[in-house]
């Protein structure tokens, strides 16, 4: 059931630039080294040492702005963000305040990605995106005996790329597809790796609710900025329990419970017990007493230099998910499925597709043989034993076999590195019917029921299921997939 309110979310990712030095000095960006290897007078913030900004860092931003379809300002500055904590030593941070390198974009996502409900893209706007450094990290002794807490300084210095989204987002489910649309993006761009466990992606989500009145006016619930949300699941967990905590403070309390008459807090999201815990006010702008860098230049981006980065950039995912549909013919749903996995995945369906000549039947026996292989494997399709050609010459020998006895075949190809011909002899498996005989029979069948015909071809999909009933029903033992497919052909040729 619905909830009596509408969620309203806007999210704050920071994601780390796979540069190989730091944004400001020479220092190594890489996750994982000794504590306090990677650091210099720079990032140290010692005295008398001056910042130099890492041009592949600003290039790698602007590639991600620009796939964020942002406006590019043509002048850009550095501010310094004031405040103390140890692990940041220079007292403040590099970032941009009034003058980010970009602002006013979108970014498309998938609002069902699900067979049954169809595909929704919605547009999610995007406010700003910036980059600062970051800072460095904090280790507190966990044993809850009062240890010491040590400081990291190596990642302090290290490029971020912070993306600002609008409160567009009106569930978790929705945060999380525009998530996951982020980091595909930024993998496929090689502007970052995501890897939300080292912590090179970092999200923080504003929350709040709108119920409506009776009179038809809306009340809005003030606003929790969910902070350091590590996993995807958390900030899907994470929004629905602070949405509903916020719906029950507003009932307790309609007339103060309300935007206009409560500061924005923070708040943290404790992942055990499965709650949000309300920590501060936070801090205004003011307090930061931002003001421009002396030791840094602005930088100007010319019409020239977007060029040159957008040319590099590649095929978008959005774009990917298109070209499948309207190239080759794929649904919405396969087309999506396809471009989740990668370039390189996409790349070799296509390859699946040309030796083939039927992008349906690439798209249905990559989905069916091998993601699971992958995922079983944990390889990468770049790793993949069996080059698209292969595989493609499989499909095609096991196209009147069963699904389970294909799979079993495809098992046995991996693990002996044979063919299919090999595969389907060593395993008893025998295509025990006459496709010419299955499809003479679709076709009585079709003939026979004009009335499906027309149903079907109204769009009425499931009309076709009685043909398949009476094929079947003649012909036991005949493969489900197969009858499929040779219905699907005759029906298109009626
Ligand atoms: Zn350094």
């Amino acid at each position: 059931m619905a909830e009596p309110y509408t969620t309203v979310v806007g999210l704050e990712v920071h994601v780390q630039l796979l540069t190989k030095t730091k944004l400001f000095c020479g220092c190594l960006n890489r996750f994982g080294l000794p504590p306090n290897t990677a650091t210099c007078p720079v990032c140290l913030g010692l005295p008398g040492s001056l910042p130099v900004m890492n041009r592949r860092a600003f290039d790698l931003a602007l590639r991600a702005a620009l796939a964020l379809n942002c406006e590019i300002a043509p002048f850009t500055k550095w501010d310094r963000k004031n405040y103390f904590y140890p692990d940041l030593p220079k007292n403040y941070q590099i970032s941009q305040y009034d003058l980010p390198f970009s602002r006013d974009g979108f970014l498309e996502i998938n609002v069902h990605p699900d067979p049954k409900k169809g595909h929704t893209p919605k547009r999610i706007g995007i406010i700003r995106a910036h980059l600062e450094e970051d800072a460095g990290k904090l280790v507190h002794d966990e044993t809850g005996r009062g240890g010491d807490s040590r400081v990291d300084l190596n990642r302090t210095g290290t490029p971020l790329l912070e993306i600002v989204s609008q409160p567009h987002l009106n569930s978790p489910e929705e945060a999380v597809a525009y998530l996951e649309e982020v980091r595909l993006m930024m993998r496929e761009l090689g502007v970052s790796d995501c890897e939300m466990q080292e912590g090179s992606l970092r999200c923080d989500a504003n929350v709040n609710v709108h119920v409506p009145r009776p009179d038809g006016s809306v009340a809005a619930t003030p606003l929790v900025e969910i902070k350091n949300l590590n996993s995807f699941r958390a900030v899907g967990r994470a929004i629905k329990h602070e949405a509903q905590r916020q719906y029950e403070q507003f009932q307790k309390d309609p007339a103060n419970y309300r935007i206009d008459k409560r500061a924005k807090t923070t708040a943290g999201w404790d992942d055990a017990k499965g709650r949000t815990e309300v920590q501060r006010h936070k801090e205004e702008a003011a307090d930061y007493r931002y003001f421009p860098d002396p030791d840094l230049v602005p930088v100007t981006v010319t019409v020239e230099r977007i060029d040159a980065v957008r040319a590099e950039m590649g095929e978008l995912p959005s774009q990917q998910r298109q070209r499948l549909q309207t190239q080759h013919g794929l649904s919405a749903y396969d087309a999506g499925v396809l471009t989740a996995k990668g370039r390189t995945m996409v790349a070799y369906f296509e390859g699946v597709t040309a030796a083939l000549g039927d992008a349906k039947a690439a798209s249905n026996r990559i989905s069916d043989l091998i993601f699971p292989t992958l995922a079983e494997r944990g390889e990468e399709i770049a790793d993949f034993p069996v080059p698209a050609k292969a595989f493609a010459e499989f499909v095609k020998a096991t196209a009147s076999v069963g699904q389970d006895p294909r799979r079993k075949a495809f098992a046995h190809v991996l693990a002996h590195g044979t063919d299919a011909a090999a595969a389907m002899a060593a395993l008893g498996i025998k295509t025990d019917f006459d496709e010419a005989a299955l499809r003479a029979a679709v076709a009585t069948a079709v003939a026979a029921n004009p009335k499906v015909v027309a149903d079907y071809k109204a769009g009425k999909v499931q009309a076709a299921n009685k043909i398949k009933g009476e094929v079947m029903k003649a012909n036991k033992g005949a493969p489900n997939d197969v009858v499929q497919r040779l219905m699907e052909e005759e029906l298109a040729k009626a």
